[in-house]
Parts: structure tokens; C-alpha cells; sequence
């Protein structure tokens, strides 16, 4: 294990923003994980989890503790038959350190349904269970069998089912009751060889005669266009992809305020059902109706020029610039509707 002191975690971010790590140790195997662990609680050292860095605001002052970026490789699955029919099952072990999008592009090429949908999201595997990353009618929760980790409670190797993972709307028990505690090594996916692609998402279905029924291959490149054209699939020069994806996470309400909310406005606000008669109204109207437009503009920070929940780093931006939009935005809301919009990247050294 190679721990090295003072190292930038700017480039290690999809935003290109935050200051150095004190201690930063790149584990390659499960033992190096223990051992990262062990080291840091010897030490009284805070220890943060880094995956592909697509979901974190860093803060300029950087992180006063061990970063460990989890680096394991190597994707096992059962054999997937040449001519899957009736469709089976078919459970695809990946470590956390493979990149999240060439999975799913490997999934895509056998033929095996469950996160075609989720083409073109950066970061890691070990990052999906987290936040129960989705998009486009499909979450990661409902592909997931098992999550293996690390728990720096107890020392030790654990197991999750996916029940045990508590999986809702971007939210799991490894951001939320149990934040911190627990370091991915291994996600188990349970994927049907043969099935037939998800087509809920509106802007996926236009793209597809009435009754067709597309493969899987090409459900994931409509994805990744539709992503393209909204500065949401990471593309080298694109400068609205410098951020950390959606910025603010869709606010669940309840019938009542709802009806406030279409009360107090000129245009009838979108909805989608939540579950438990909750409904979900997309943040980025809520913006616009707040005034802000794609590509408004805050010292070195915006509002992405194709996606209005995004906010980007145009140029050298400081974490405190990106906070400063992000409340500006959050206040006007607030102000407008009264709900406080929630951030959805994870903050790290703040
Ligand atoms: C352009 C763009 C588009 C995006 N689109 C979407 C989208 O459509 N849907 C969506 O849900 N998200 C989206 N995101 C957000 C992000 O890509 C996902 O949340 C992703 O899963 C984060 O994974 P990561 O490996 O980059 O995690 P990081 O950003 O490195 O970390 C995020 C959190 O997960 C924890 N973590 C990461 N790896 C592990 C591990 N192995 N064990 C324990 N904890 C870990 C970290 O400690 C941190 O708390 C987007 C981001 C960008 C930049």
C-alpha cells in the first residue's frame, strides 16, 4: 500500500474542483482496503471513499484525512446462451473500481436487460449503489442482488441483499443511516439475458415506432444521444459536462402541496407519481420558474448551457463559487414555492 501525502483531488473530479487530500491511498485489491482502514483508525484519521469523483463537490481547502480511491477490477458473470429463449437470469459480479458505463455497454453487447437505461452515467460500479443512480425509467435498485463491503465499524467483510441496501429514490443506507461506514468491494447484478429493454422515459419511447421492439444496443445509444444533447454524458471538451451531474435531486411532495403550488402558478406544474400518493416535481422546472435559464452565469460558475439542474465549473470556478450559485438558485425557489431544494452531489471537506 503507497500512501502518499498532499495529493490534488481536483483532476479526480468530474467538476476539476477541490483542494489536495492529506493522505491518499489507491487500493487495488480487498487486503489493500483492510489495510487503508486499519492505517487510518490507528492513526484517529478520517477516511473518505473516492469512486470515479462524478457525484462530489470537493471544498477548495481540500480533505484533512486518508482519501481512499477504490481501484479493484475484474467482472465475473454466468455463461449468457447464444439463444436466450425463454429469458433467464443471468448474475453478473462486478468490483467496485470498473468503470460504470463500460459495464453496462458489456451488458448491452450480451444481451442481457436491467440497466441498458443507465448508458453513459460516469463513475464507478461501488458508486450505483450509493445514491441508487437512475435515469430514464430505470434505477440501479432494481438490478442489484448483492453489495459486498468493507464495514470500518467492525472491521470486517459484509454482505448486502438488495432489501437489506434500504433502496429508494437516489437514496440507500450507504448515504443515509449508514453514510461512511462502509466501503464497496463488489456489486452482484441479476440481469435477464434476452429480455426486453425498458422503454418508460418518454424522450426513449419517441424514438421508436409504436410496437417496435428495439434492442438492447440500440435503447442505450438513444440514451447516450439524449444524454449527449443535454451536456450529461461525459465528452473530453465539452464544457457543460464539467460538473457533477444533476445538481439538485427532484423534490417529493404530497397531494396538498402540490395543489398549492398549482394554485400559485401560471403554467400547471409537471408531475410523475413517487409511490404512497407522494408526487415528484422535476427541479429544473422549478428553476425556470424561478428565473434562471440555461447558461446563467455567477463568477466562474453556471448553469449548464443544455441542462438547467446542472451546474458547471466554466473555468477554474472554486467549490465556494459553485455554493454561491447553488443558493442563489435554492433561495429563489424557496422563495417562489417554498420548498428547499436538496443538493444532490455529496459534499466532501466542507
Ligand atoms: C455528466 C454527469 C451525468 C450524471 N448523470 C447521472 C444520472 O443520470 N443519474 C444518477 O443517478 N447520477 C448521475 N450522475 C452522478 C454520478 O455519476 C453517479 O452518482 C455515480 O454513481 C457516482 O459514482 P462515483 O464512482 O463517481 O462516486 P463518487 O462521486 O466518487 O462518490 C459519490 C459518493 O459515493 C461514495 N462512494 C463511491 N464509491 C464508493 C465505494 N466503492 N464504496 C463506498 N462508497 C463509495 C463516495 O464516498 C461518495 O459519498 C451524473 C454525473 C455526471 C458528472
Amino acid at each position: 500500500m503507497n500512501v502518499e501525502e498532499n495529493k490534488p483531488l481536483a483532476p479526480f473530479t468530474t467538476f476539476g474542483i477541490g483542494g489536495p487530500a492529506r493522505w491518499f491511498v489507491q487500493a487495488e485489491t480487498e487486503d489493500e482496503i483492510a489495510e487503508a482502514a486499519a492505517w487510518a483508525g490507528q492513526r484517529g484519521v478520517a477516511l473518505f471513499v473516492l469512486g470515479g469523483g462524478s457525484n462530489l463537490l470537493i471544498s477548495d481547502a481540500g480533505f484533512d484525512g486518508l482519501v481512499l480511491r477504490v481501484g479493484l477490477k475484474g467482472i465475473a458473470n454466468d455463461s449468457v446462451p447464444d439463444d436466450p429463449t425463454p429469458p433467464g437470469q443471468v448474475i453478473y459480479q462486478a468490483a467496485a473500481g470498473e468503470d460504470w458505463d463500460a459495464f453496462v455497454e458489456r451488458t448491452v453487447q450480451d444481451c442481457c436487460a436491467g440497466v441498458e437505461c443507465l448508458a453513459g452515467i460516469p463513475g464507478t460500479v461501488g458508486g450505483t449503489p450509493v445514491q441508487n443512480v437512475g435515469a430514464y425509467g430505470q434505477e440501479v435498485a432494481s438490478a442489484i442482488e448483492r453489495v459486498r463491503a468493507f464495514d470500518l465499524q467492525q472491521h470486517a467483510f459484509v454482505e448486502f441483499s438488495a432489501a437489506e441496501c434500504g433502496f429508494a429514490y437516489r437514496h440507500s443506507r450507504f448515504n443515509s443511516t449508514d453514510r461512511g461506514r462502509y466501503v464497496v468491494t463488489r456489486v452482484d447484478y441479476r440481469l435477464t439475458a434476452g429480455g426486453a429493454p425498458t422503454l418508460r422515459y418518454a424522450d426513449l419511447k419517441r424514438a421508436f415506432a409504436e410496437g417496435e421492439q428495439p434492442r438492447l444496443a440500440e435503447v442505450a445509444a438513444v440514451v447516450r444521444r439524449v444524454r449527449l444533447a443535454k451536456g450529461m454524458l461525459m465528452v473530453d471538451g465539452d464544457p457543460d459536462c464539467r460538473s457533477a451531474g444533476s445538481f439538485f435531486k427532484n423534490p417529493v411532495v404530497g397531494e396538498g402541496q402540490m395543489r398549492a403550488i398549482a394554485a400559485g402558478s401560471e403554467k400547471e406544474p409537471p408531475r410523475f407519481p413517487a409511490g404512497h400518493g407522494q408526487l415528484k416535481l422535476p427541479a429544473a422546472w422549478l428553476i425556470e420558474q424561478a428565473g434562471f435559464s440555461k447558461g446563467y452565469v455567477l463568477g466562474k460558475a453556471a448553469i449548464s448551457s443544455r441542462h438547467t439542474l446542472a451546474l458547471v465549473n466554466l473555468a477554474g470556478a472554486s467549490s465556494q463559487e459553485i455554493l454561491a450559485l447553488a443558493s442563489q438558485i435554492g433561495d429563489a425557489v424557496e422563495a417562489r414555492f417554498g420548498i428547499r431544494l436538496e443538493m444532490e452531489p455529496v459534499m466532501v471537506g466542507f
